[in-house]
């Protein structure tokens, strides 16, 4: 960390609460001070004393083609000469709904939004205007943003109600959310059992990305798809992290398993803040002007922001991206594990497309919240500060999952090995 970003992390704080505009960016797990970053290119980020780091956060996920790729800045630069906002119907939309619903086919309508927060809050309350019901159930380890009805935790049992993670959320609102233990088939179904005719909606990342890096098991999402089907609850998949990034289709591809209704964000804005909330057609029209559900957005498909996604999007449809993806996430994953084995240091990784976790455990088999937890924390916040000290900038917490990007190379990758050999060296 630097003279300058702690200078400027003391005047941020003078005027920004805590320093900073998202709490995860504050360092608090890790400890120390967040670095202040000036500029972007490719795979690498660099700060405002002219440090280069090798950056596997990619803004928390989107930048998936690496830092202002030149398809994505041209197409920014295009529509930012025409206009930046209207307020009223353009082209592009029209055009990133349909490259959605071309992408993911269980989307047949999509609404865009402004964040990952907005999608999963109109998705929830249009899936409870839909189905004239109150109770959300979610599980322990997923964020799905902070709109209130998603910061709640389980009460003292698995059907209890649940209590609020945040003051300012309201016990009534609390008390319509139940929150289960993640890739446990058993507790969903003794919750749809109990309580499946009052269940507006299940919400769930198939990937969760939240706890780290751990992709729904074998079996576990059709579980949920059987339950809600019976009990005519709406599936909601939250891809706001995993959409285009395990797959070109999302994680609901990969696993062959439809919801109703999915969230997005993240790589869907090419960097831009957008969001999005598709599904079944019958649901989707649910919603206003046509519907009776109020769901609104000044800024919501902007043409900037279209005009990113778009890019984006586009590109990640060319043959080859995700087998490329996926082999240079392995190649990583796979160099630090073996760096770690050699040092007798007990790391194991999870891993899906573009995606991954890397866990200071014994354990190599991690799919729950509680495993996670069980992880060597201390020496995570060492491994974290060391690779920064390397130039390696990794998520500072180790309940945040890595990515890779396009634009990391071989070179890149290997400098990161070896770097992390040499912190290892200096944990154990
Ligand atoms: N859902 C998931 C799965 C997420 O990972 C996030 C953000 N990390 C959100 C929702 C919320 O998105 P945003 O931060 O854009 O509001």
């Amino acid at each position: 960390m630097t003279q300058t970003s702690a200078d400027l992390f003391a005047r941020a704080q003078e005027h920004i609460p805590g320093g900073v505009n998202s709490p995860a960016r504050a360092f608090k797990g890790v400890g120390g001070t967040p670095v202040f970053f000036d500029r972007a290119a490719g795979a690498y980020m660099t700060d405002i004393d002219g440090k280069q780091y090798i950056d596997y956060v990619l803004s928390w996920g989107p930048m998936i083609l690496g830092h202002n790729a030149k398809a994505v800045t041209d197409a920014v630069h295009a529509q930012v000469d025409k206009a930046m906002s209207f307020g009223a119907p353009t082209l592009l939309e029209i055009e990133m709904a349909e490259k959605v619903c071309e992408l993911m086919p269980s989307i047949e309508k999509v609404r865009m939004v402004n964040s990952g927060t907005e999608a999963t809050m109109s998705a929830i309350r249009l899936a409870r205007g839909f189905t004239g019901r109150d109770i959300l159930v979610k599980f322990e380890g997923c964020y799905h943003g902070h709109a209130d009805s998603l910061l709640i935790k389980a009460g003292s049992g698995a059907l209890t109600l649940g209590v609020p993670t945040s003051p300012g959320v309201p016990e009534s609102v609390a008390k319509n959310t139940v929150t289960l233990e993640y890739n446990n088939p058993e507790a969903v179904r003794a919750c749809f059992a109990e309580l499946g005719a009052d269940i507006a909606a299940l919400i769930v990342e198939p990937v969760a990305g939240n706890m780290n890096c751990v992709p729904a098991v074998p079996g576990f999402l059709e579980t949920l798809r059987e339950c809600c089907d019976a009990s005519g609850s709406v599936l909601i998949f939250d891809e706001v992290m995993s959409g285009f990034r395990v797959a070109l289709g999302g994680a609901q591809a990969n696993y062959g398993v439809q919801p109703d209704l999915t969230t997005l964000g993240k790589i869907v804005g090419g960097g831009m803040p957008v969001g999005a909330f598709g599904g079944r057609a019958d649901i989707m029209d649910f919603l206003a002007p046509q519907g009776p559900v109020y769901q609104a957005g000044t800024l919501s498909g902007n043409p900037v922001a279209m005009a990113a996604g778009l890019a984006v999007l586009t590109e990640l449809s060319r043959p080859g991206v995700y087998e490329q993806l996926t082999t240079k996430t392995l190649a990583l994953t796979h160099g630090i594990l073996a760096e770690a084995a050699a040092l007798d240091i007990p790391m194991s990784s999870n891993q899906m497309g573009g995606m991954f976790g890397l866990f200071f455990s014994e354990e190599s088999d991690i799919a729950t919240f509680e495993q996670v937890s069980r992880c060597n924390i201390e020496r995570f916040n060492a491994f974290f500060h060391g690779m920064l000290a390397e130039g390696i900038y990794f998520a500072p917490s180790a309940y945040e999952a890595g990515f890779m990007s396009l634009a990391h190379t071989d070179a890149d990758i290997n400098a990161t090995i070896a770097a992390a050999g040499r912190v290892l060296k200096t944990l154990k």
